[in-house]
């Protein structure tokens, strides 16, 4: 089968590689119907994910047909649709059981699929923990539509759900890449009062206006007067921060207002300097990523309800055959593109 493969720091390429086989009674097979590119491919790309291991299929965010079930696999059966979790957690341990699967202690747990084992732009993929990893996608949702389930929706869904938005507030989201629309959507869900989104790229900020025109939009260096002036309380209820830098972590944390919660999403190239001086009396609470992935049950109901739609943000189609081209556009950030679904 043909599959999309790090071969080496700054080098992908479509390789001709065995259809995977089941190893552990726990695991399926999925014959890959549609997969995604994700910024953290070109991480792996560009070698800042260390534990990415050289020979590895690459793609994390995917959907298809169950073809293979191993002796242990309740929840899943051959021919059904599914969307996978770039997660992979074993559900018993004591994380797990609190919900934390991003801090599951089983050795192949975490973001294991496309880093560390095989992943998914490719014909097939074996993935473990099946009964946690894979959800059956209802009828009335097509491949498309639950293309991002398992990785920057459900990303979006768990930051919305921890930074305790309460009807009513102002919520700023910083960040209008896939991930931050993402969570712009799930924040909708949470009847907030006002949503303002932060990004310094003006054609993100205009499919913002075009998709949600209720949302208010700013730039960097206009956001923090926006949201002082525009809220009830001199700045944000809840602020959640997903581009990842230096101006946008300070940003998170001076447009709060006093007592807010701060969701951090964004992963950063380094560290980040918390001003403790300067903030002292804002009785800030920082919450950190990364994302517990195990409500996309949950996210599929509200797809199929109407809720949550993620198409939009589906701005390009490439046959697995083309995939280079796919990453190449993906990476040059050329024609607008936000996301771009890969058809096996
Ligand atoms: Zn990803
Ligand atoms: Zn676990």
């Amino acid at each position: 089968m043909l599959a999309y493969t790090y071969v080496e720091r700054g080098v992908f390429a479509l390789r001709e590689k065995p259809k995977p086989a089941l190893l552990h009674p726990g695991d399926a097979i999925v014959k890959v119907t549609m997969s995604s590119i994700c910024t953290s491919d070109l991480h792996i790309k560009h070698g800042s994910v260390p534990r990415a291991v050289p020979g590895i299929t690459v793609g994390h965010e995917m959907v298809g047909v169950v073809e293979q079930v191993g002796e242990e696999v309740t929840s899943v059966a051959p021919g059904d649709r599914v969307a996978v979790n770039v997660e992979t957690f074993c559900g018993k341990c004591f994380f797990c059981r609190n919900g934390w699967v991003n801090n599951c202690t089983d050795p192949n747990g975490g973001w294991a699929l496309g880093c560390r084992i095989d992943g998914g732009q490719a014909q097939y993929v074996r993935v473990p923990y099946a009964d946690q990893g894979l959800s059956k996608i209802p009828d009335a949702v097509t491949d498309l539509q639950a293309l991002l389930v398992g990785d920057v929706l459900a990303t979006g869904y768990w930051a919305a759900e921890i930074a305790e938005i309460h009807p009513g507030d102002t919520v700023l989201v910083i960040g209008a890449g896939p991930t931050g629309l993402c969570a712009l959507q799930c924040v909708r869900l949470r009847q907030p009062g006002r949503i303002i989104v932060c990004d310094k790229d003006e054609s993100r900020l205009s499919f913002v206006r075009r998709q949600y025109p209720e949302v208010l939009t700013a730039r960097p260096q206009e956001v923090e007067a926006l949201v002082r002036f525009g809220s009830a309380h001199g700045g944000a209820d809840a602020v959640l921060e997903v581009a990842g830098s230096e101006e946008t972590f300070r940003l998170a944390w001076q447009c709060a207002r006093p007592n807010a919660v701060v969701t951090v999403v964004a992963l950063y190239d380094g560290p980040q300097v918390l001003p403790l001086p300067d903030m002292y009396g804002k009785n800030l609470t920082f919450k950190t990523g990364g994302v517990d992935g195990c409500r996309c049950s949950e996210i599929l109901a509200h797809i199929a309800a109407g809720r949550l739609d993620t198409v939009p943000l589906i701005t390009h189609t490439y046959p697995l055959e083309r995939i280079e081209e796919a990453y190449d556009l993906f990476e040059n950030r050329r024609d607008g593109v936000i996301k771009v679904a890969i058809t096996a």
